[in-house]
């Protein structure tokens, strides 16, 4: 039987006495959480242990409240930051929200956090969450992270590629804060001498060393390993054996529900479930995991739909979407307690599993899939698919209905499916595209990729393939080496390389400002909106901004007209009006308003970014072959020619693929082009496709494609 904590369960939500203020209803919260009964132990075994590895039940009050115990115990005396890292970035700004208003302060006051084109903090932050990505960028800046007391690596057991690296790094970090400065240290000569280059203008820094601080020694480095499963043995081991200690949750017992068949199609079988809870069991909110927004928009229109045909009164069930790319102010809609005698539906994906932590709810359904990304370096193809979720992150999805009382979970799928089902999943080091880490590690000042202490090795072939990557985009010397100043360049901005190599040569190619909107919109999910049940009716939509020349293009003029469309209404007032219209002009053609959105921002951040590289950002109007010669020159490692029979080789990897039905060029069918994505799903496609002239190819990568 799950260990159970003494005395009754309270909710913040469910429970909540009207006579209580807010104040009072958090610190009854705060108190009421597992971890709180254990406050002054795990901050004795902080200041023991220099390496700490913290195991607990999601929802037990981890990620909420040990920072705040820290902060309360001194630990940011000085001026000195606790960083919370976390792999989702929906975690990272929900959670820092929650911190805050816990705190009782504006979110970027003592509680702030930091994602990719997202960062709330300033100088007086103090406890900052923040996604692994952008400390592994911030080391890039203050090589020994120097402004932080402790780190904090949460969610451990997540394993993304970015918590393994900094796992590493962090390693050898803290070895380096024990070791006086001016002594060389693991991270590297490298690494100091590019912070001088930074530093340049405050001046007080010679060979990498601040100049008069030899043989002082920096303030050591705590370190806090957090994870929700119970196997803390890899971490502890990887540390030298370091001390793990173990949170008790609270649990209260889970039904499980398996169905008698197979079901053929798992978001009926869910709507079906939905709707049958919601007519038959108690009060209690509902937590669907599905794949990817595209479910769980189709889903929230469902049931939607569905709510019409029943009675007036039984229409008291309101669907909420939860995913990573969903805004911010959306993604706190999940956290409010629904209207009196109304039933949430939290359409999530796994994101919910551990990362965040919804109050309220008592029954969870779970179809048994995650969607899947990886990656085949030998192919250069990345696959994404969708694939039964582990063992371990089914026993998590169930474990989310028992947090306040006993609960359900419905598996959409029979008994004997689950044994089947690997235990846990593949750390993502070794399935996935490493030169975006590698080009970091690079610029760490790490030279030995194949040697440095990664917790699990990735291939060496998966290496190599990036080394090689590399090399073609310019970032890399012959030897191994940044190169200077395109790999210096391309390892700062915050993309994938290949974007960076593009925005790069658009400075030469003088498409500038076309090459940023690009790089933005293909950062973003799908700028178009697809809804399954209107596909003829999107792709009519589509059309209308349709390029003969390829997605790319027709991407920039979904940017365009949007911009002019505004611009036309000459827009003033507040953001909420500009955001109402441009709602409206989405719907209307079919362009998902969120991405479009995002992708403005995006375009935005990274425009801020070249300007202050000394880029001149400059437009080629509508010289629209200088912009298809310079995605030439810049994506020339993903380009595909057709064949006698219809279907593309892809010229790097020799793999057979077809024109994703999406793009704008699945009919036409051009001799060359270049694609952004190599995707396998039911078929090999080559997505987000442009046309080119083949000869461009050897005339513009010239050391990749060389003429015989
Ligand atoms: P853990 O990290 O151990 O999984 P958390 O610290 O994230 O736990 O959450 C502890 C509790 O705080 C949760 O059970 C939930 O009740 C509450 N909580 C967390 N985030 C929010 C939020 N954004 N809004 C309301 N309650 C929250
Ligand atoms: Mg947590």
């Amino acid at each position: 039987m799950p260990s159970m904590a003494q005395g009754e369960p309270r909710s913040s939500v469910q429970n909540s006495k009207p006579n209580f203020s807010m104040r009072q209803k958090i610190t009854e919260h705060r108190k009421s959480l597992p971890i709180a009964s254990v406050e002054k132990r795990l901050i004795e075994e902080v200041r023991k242990n220099d390496i700490l590895i913290i195991v607990g039940e999601t929802g037990s009050g981890k990620t909420t409240q040990l920072p705040q115990f820290l902060y309360n115990a001194g630990f940011c005396r000085e001026g000195k930051m606790i960083g919370i890292t976390q792999p989702r970035r929906i975690a990272a700004v929900t959670v820092a929200k929650r911190v805050a208003e816990e705190c009782e302060v504006q979110l970027g006051q003592k509680v702030g956090y930091s994602i990719r084109f997202d960062d709330t903090t300033s100088n007086v932050t103090r406890l900052k969450y923040m996604t692994d990505g952008l400390l592994l960028r911030e080391a890039l800046l203050d090589p020994h992270l120097s402004r932080y007391s402790v780190i904090i690596v949460d969610e451990a057991h997540d394993r993304s590629v970015h918590t393994d690296v900094l796992l590493a790094l962090l390693k050898k970090i803290q070895r380096a804060r024990l070791k006086p400065i001016g002594e060389k240290t693991e991270i590297g000569h490298m690494a100091l001498e590019m912070q001088t280059k930074t530093r340049d203008e405050n001046g007080p820094q010679q060979n990498g060393v601040l100049r008069g601080c030899q043989g002082r020694k920096l303030s050591p480095l705590k370190l806090i390993i957090m994870s929700a499963s119970l196997d803390a043995r890899v971490f502890s081991e990887y540390y030298g054996g370091a001390k793990a200690v173990h949170v008790q949750g609270r649990q209260f017992p889970v039904d499980i529900l398996y169905t008698v068949h197979p079901e053929s199609d798992y978001i009926d079988a869910a709507l079906v479930t939905i709707f049958q809870i919601h007519m038959e069991e108690k009060p209690g909110d509902i937590l669907v995991f599905l794949t990817g927004q595209d479910e769980i928009e189709s889903v929230e229109r469902l049931v939607q739909e569905r709510l019409q045909h029943l009675p007036e009164e039984k229409r008291k069930l309101l669907p909420i979407p939860i995913f990573s790319a969903l805004p911010s102010e959306q993604q706190m809609k999940a956290f409010a307690a629904a209207p009196p005698g109304f039933r949430k539906v939290i359409l999530a994906t796994n994101i919910a599993e551990t990362s965040i932590t919804i109050p309220g709810i008592r029954y969870v359904i779970d179809p048994g899939f995650v969607k899947a990304r990886t990656y085949d370096p030998r192919k250069g193809m990345e696959s994404l698919d969708v694939v039964p979720a582990s063992k371990a992150q089914t026993l998590q999805r169930s474990g989310r209905a028992g947090r306040e009382v006993p609960g359900k979970c419905f598996r959409l799928y029979p008994e004997r499916e689950f044994e089947k089902l690997e235990d846990s999943t593949k750390p993502e080091i070794k399935r996935c595209n490493l030169s975006n880490i590698i080009l970091q590690l690079k610029a760490l000042g790490i030279e030995d990729i194949i040697g440095f202490d990664f917790i699990d090795k990735p291939s060496s072939g998966a290496i190599v393939k990036a080394l090689a990557e590399l090399h073609s985009l310019g970032a890399l010397t012959d030897d191994g080496k940044l190169e200077d100043p395109a790999g210096y360049q391309m390892s700062r901005l915050p993309l994938e390389p290949i974007y960076s190599k593009a925005l790069i040569l658009a400075n030469q190619f003088n498409c500038l400002e076309e090459m940023l909107i690009t790089v933005a919109v293909l950062t973003v999910e799908s700028i178009f909106y697809d809804p399954r049940e209107k596909r003829e009716e999107a792709r009519t939509a589509r059309n209308h901004f349709a390029s003969v020349e390829g997605d790319h293009l027709t991407y920039l003029s979904v940017y365009r007209e949007s911009d002019e469309f505004l611009e036309k209404k000459n827009v003033a007032g507040s953001g909420n009006n500009i955001d109402k219209i441009m709602k409206k002009w989405c719907k209307e053609n079919f362009v998902n308003s969120r991405s479009l959105k995002h992708a403005r921002d995006i375009y935005r951040q990274i425009r801020e970014h070249v300007v202050q590289m000394g880029f001149n950002v400059s437009s080629c109007g509508s010289d629209m072959l200088e912009f298809r010669r310079c995605l030439a020159a810049s994506f020339f490692l993903k380009a595909a020619q057709r064949q006698l029979d219809g279907t593309y080789r892809a010229l790097e990897s020799g793999e057979i693929v077809h024109i994703h039905p999406t793009s704008v060029l699945f009919r036409a069918k051009p001799e060359c082009v270049i694609f952004d994505e190599l995707m396998q799903t039911s078929k090999k496609y080559i997505k987000n496709v442009t046309r080119i002239d083949p000869l461009w190819l050897a005339e513009l990568a010239p050391h990749h494609y060389k003429t015989e």
